[in-house]
């Protein structure tokens, strides 16, 4: 049987120390992610992007350069190859004719988290794991939830009170082992890896999946990046923007493009990446407006677009490296203009996006306002997620008639 991964081995994403793939592994000694590492001179022999066009429409046609090591061990639901979808309404209306979006409403559980999961499962299955256990925002929650489900492991699952209902319902009728914490994602983060730690000294197995605090999620993520450029025909936009939280998306794509000019498949400048946040919780774009490599936490934060409300990201170096790498820029929108955004699409498009997704098409209008971006430049945006997990960011009045009422 041919290689399915060309997976080598873990690096730390700090200091470069590299450590055994084929263990269960969470942060390096100094605490920071770990990314994985491939072979790709030999992943360049044994694939081609012609023979990836020939593939089943999911995530896993990229499997040398994903790191589950056999087949069997996959856990799918048919999630990725999801459209890039042109926006000519609203390309129009910015003043961006090149304005496409990249639709993860349409993944299973309803927001990309589900490719992170895909992986994150599946590879932890293959390790053995027996549980899998993090704190969330809704989202992620929703999605480990429901592919551990589907592996036959336990999930247990914390998240803020305020996170969206859905993603609790998600959860327990999943079988997950779900906890509302009166607090934000950080909070909820300290009381899983306590219960973690108590549960595995008793022998439990449960690996503690929380953001960059495993290998795997950024894997599924970066999934993102190669169906993108595959989608234009092995081309890259100029410009991507993405709604940031823990910063996994963006730090994978990068990465996936980095990758995909080591296997030559693309070449020329990367695409400008673009970190994009709410103004009541913006630790990225302060840190990228004060050229620092780094993020302080702000106080009180808060917005309706709640999947990026971190504070504190574990890989905020390397979400900043991403976008000073490519010569990306950091923006902010406030709430206000985000779920004008959402509702001027879905007008204009038919298309219901998340309030997160909903940021990076009001931060593309604002950057082709302030010249930034070029009218003549294809810029994606990533919506992360459906609009229907955010039932609440859209009020639906309408007249109620008697049955014998009359319809104007
Ligand atoms: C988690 C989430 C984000 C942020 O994702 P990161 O990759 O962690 O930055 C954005 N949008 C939605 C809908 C999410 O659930």
């Amino acid at each position: 049987m041919p290689e399915f991964s060309t997976l080598s081995h873990l690096e730390c994403s700090r200091t470069g120390e590299v450590l055994d793939a084929d263990t269960v592994q969470g942060t390096s000694a100094s605490g920071a992610p770990l990314l994985a590492r491939y072979d790709l001179d030999r992943a360049r022999t044994l694939v081609t992007p012609a023979d990836i066009a020939a593939r089943p429409p999911d995530l896993w046609r990229y499997h040398e350069v994903l790191p589950v090591r056999d087949p069997a061990h996959v856990v799918t639901m048919g999630e990725g190859m999801t459209p890039l979808l042109p926006l000519p309404r609203a390309g129009a209306r910015l003043g961006l004719p090149g304005l496409r979006m990249k639709d993860e409403g349409l993944v299973p559980t309803g927001a990309f988290k589900a490719r992170g999961a895909a992986v994150g499962v599946s590879r932890a299955a293959e390790l053995g794991v027996r549980a899998v256990a993090m704190p969330t925002n809704g989202n992620a929650g929703a999605a480990w939830a429901c592919y551990a489900a589907r592996a036959g492991l336990g999930a247990l699952i914390a998240m803020p009170v305020d996170a969206p209902e859905i993603t609790r319902r998600e959860v327990v009728v999943s079988g997950g082992e779900l906890y509302l914490v009166d607090g934000l994602i950080g909070d909820a983060g300290r009381l899983v890896a306590d219960a973690v730690a108590r549960r595995n000294s008793a022998g439990a197995g449960y690996q503690d999946t929380s953001t960059l605090r495993e290998p795997y999620r950024i894997e599924g993520k970066k999934t993102m990046g190669y169906e993108i450029v595959e989608q234009l025909g092995w081309r890259c936009p100029d410009v991507i923007l993405y709604p940031t939280g823990g910063g996994v998306g963006i730090i994978a794509i990068h990465k996936a493009l980095a990758e995909m000019r080591e296997l030559g498949w693309i070449s020329g400048p990367l695409p400008r990446l673009v970190a994009v946040q709410a103004t009541g919780c913006a630790p990225i774009v302060d840190a990228f407006e004060a050229g620092l490599r780094e993020s302080t936490a702000p106080a009180d934060p808060h917005t309706v677009a709640f999947g990026i409300t971190v504070p504190r990201a574990l890989g905020d170096f390397l979400v900043l490296d991403a976008v000073y790498d490519t010569g990306g820029t950091a923006v902010a929108v406030s709430d206000d203009e985000l779920l004008a955004a959402e509702h001027a699409l879905a007008r204009d498009e038919g298309t219901w996006i998340c309030p997160e997704g909903a940021a990076c098409v009001a931060a593309a209008g604002r950057l082709r306002e302030s010249g930034w971006l070029d009218g003549s430049e294809t810029v994606v945006v990533l919506n992360t997620g459906s609009g229907l997990i955010y039932p609440d960011t859209v009020t639906a009045d309408a007249p109620v008639l008697a049955t014998d009422g009359r319809i104007p």
